[in-house]
C-alpha cells in the first residue's frame, strides 16, 4: 500500500498481504472481508469500524496505520477521514477505546461524552453557554415584541436563573388574570375521580 496521495485507491488486494508483519498472524478479522474494509460508501465504513471494534488488534493496527500516514481504507476502527482529522490536528481525539471524537467543546463532543458515559467538564460548560446563548436569542425575540416582553420571556428568564424584567412579569400578569380559575389539588382529583365514575357517582 502506498503513502503517496492519489486520486484513486490502490488496487484491491486481499486485506491481508497488505498489513504489517505483526496483524498477518491469523487473528485480525478483516481477513474475510477486504473490500468491506476498501470502501468509502458510509455504511460499509460503519460496519468495517464495528468489525475493528471487535478486533484483539484494534490499538496496534490503528497505530500503525496513523504513524504510516496511510490514505486508505478503514484500519483500526478508523477511516481515511478519521485519519485526515486526526493528522489536521483541529481537536479531533481518539480515547482510549480506539474510537475517534469530537473535539472538546462542540455539540457533538457532549452527545458522545454522554453516551460513552465519560463526563467531561469542557463539553459541559460549552453546553451549558450554548444553552444560554440559545435562551437569551429567545429573549430577545420576545422582549422585541410591542408589549416588551411575553409569558414565553417570563418563564425563559426563570429558567436563566434571573428575575424576569417589567413588560415579561406584566405579560405573566394579564395572562394569570384572563385564566379561568381551576380547581386545584384534591378538588381537582375528587371531581375528576366523580366525572370517571359516571352520572350517578355526580348524582349521589
Ligand atoms: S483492527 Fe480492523 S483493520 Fe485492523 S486488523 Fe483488526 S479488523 Fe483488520
Ligand atoms: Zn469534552
Ligand atoms: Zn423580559
Amino acid at each position: 500500500m502506498t503513502n503517496t496521495p492519489s486520486a484513486n485507491p490502490p488496487e484491491r488486494t486481499a486485506m491481508n498481504q497488505l498489513l504489517p508483519d505483526f496483524l498477518t498472524l491469523g487473528r485480525a478479522s478483516c481477513t474475510a472481508t477486504p473490500d468491506l474494509f476498501w470502501s468509502r460508501i458510509p455504511d460499509d465504513e460503519q460496519a468495517a469500524k464495528s468489525l475493528c471494534h471487535t478486533c484483539p488488534l484494534l490499538l496496534d493496527c490503528q497505530t500503525w496505520a496513523i504513524d504510516q500516514r496511510e490514505d486508505w481504507g478503514t484500519w483500526g476502527g478508523l477511516t481515511a477521514t478519521d485519519r485526515l482529522r486526526l493528522r489536521r490536528g483541529n481537536g479531533w481525539w481518539v480515547d482510549l477505546e480506539g474510537r475517534i471524537r469530537h473535539p472538546c467543546g462542540t455539540a457533538q463532543a457532549i452527545g458522545q461524552h454522554r453516551k460513552f458515559t465519560d463526563p467531561c467538564d469542557v463539553c459541559e460548560a460549552a453546553e451549558a453557554q450554548r444553552i444560554e446563548e440559545q435562551r437569551r436569542a429567545v429573549l430577545a425575540v420576545e422582549h422585541a415584541l410591542a408589549a416588551g416582553g411575553s409569558v414565553r420571556g417570563y418563564d425563559t428568564h426563570r429558567r436563566l436563573g434571573e428575575e424576569a424584567c417589567g413588560p415579561c412579569k406584566a405579560a405573566k400578569a394579564r395572562a394569570s388574570a384572563t385564566k379561568p380559575d381551576r380547581p386545584k389539588g384534591r378538588a381537582r382529583r375528587a371531581a375528576q375521580a366523580a366525572a370517571a365514575a359516571g352520572p350517578l357517582a355526580l348524582a349521589s
